[in-house]
């Protein structure tokens, strides 16, 4: 089922193609910071510009919220600033931690293919970062992860630039890194990887490993957090990878759908 990514694709092209309300009053922001937050509302607390002024301030107060900013229904300095940071490409808008519909795997023997691989790193490493991003996940629930090259696999990885075939383009160096899709048939649980971006070992660059463990989620069914510790949370933000044990809040989320570990 992988409703939600068409959903989303269907969303990012509405956006584009309503008319923008005007500008909500405010010194400090331009024009273009507007159409900037209009289409960061469309896109990720699925805003509908047709609701007009005082629906986009509803929408800025929800998401002022949702970050834990000052809630006031108007752009500024800070809420610019988190619109412009670096993140996940999957929607906020979630009361739930998981997908509508509760969308998970039935099988507990997932498999996963790697189409292609980013120059930034060896094949070797990326191999053992991609079986290590998705371990995390393994050792909090009674799922286990294995590398094939069949076209069947359940998840299947690729690093792309730009459009890439399924409606959600990527966008250049930093903002969007990555995204996937929630489990499901066809693109179902599929994870894309934004190949202009700087993929690295390290906390220089964009860290592999974080964002792969994070987009993993979304593959195995659980959308964002609110909380500002867990790999869920929609931001990137490097944290030491060695030894790397998933957040409370992610093994809650993720043993809501699949139980512990036996
Ligand atoms: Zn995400």
């Amino acid at each position: 089922m992988a409703s939600a990514g068409a959903l989303f694709a269907v969303l990012a092209v509405l956006a584009h193609s309503l008319a923008l309300p005007l500008p909500p009053g405010g010194m400090d922001t331009t024009l273009a910071d507007h159409k900037r937050a209009v289409e960061y509302l469309s896109h990720y607390f699925l805003y509908n510009s047709k609701a007009g002024e005082h629906g986009f301030e509803e929408k800025l107060a929800e998401m002022q919220r949702y970050f834990r900013l000052t809630v006031t229904g108007h752009l500024n300095v800070d809420t610019m600033a988190m619109m412009k940071k670096p993140r996940c490409g999957m929607p906020d808008v979630a009361d739930f931690t998981v997908f509508p519909g509760r969308p998970k795997w039935t099988t507990t023997s997932l498999t996963y293919r790697i189409t292609n691989y980013t120059p930034d790193l060896p094949v070797t490493t990326v191999r053992q970062i991609i079986q290590r991003a998705f371990d995390v996940w393994a050792e909090v629930t009674p799922l286990s992860f294995r590398r094939v090259n069949s076209r069947n696999a359940d998840i299947v990885i690729q690093f792309a630039s730009g459009s890439h075939g399924d409606g959600l383009p990527f966008d250049g160096q930093g903002n969007v890194l990555a995204h996937a899709y929630a489990p499901g048939p066809g693109i179902g649980g599929d994870a894309h990887f934004d190949e202009d971006e700087k993929w690295t070992t390290t906390q220089l660059g964009t860290n592999l490993f974080l964002v792969a463990a994070h987009e993993f989620g979304h593959s195995l069914g659980l959308s964002h957090s609110e909380d500002p510790s867990a790999l869920m949370y929609p931001f990137y933000a490097y944290v030491r990878t060695n030894n790397y044990h998933l957040p409370r809040d992610d093994v809650r989320g993720i043993q809501s759908l699949y139980g512990r570990r036996w």
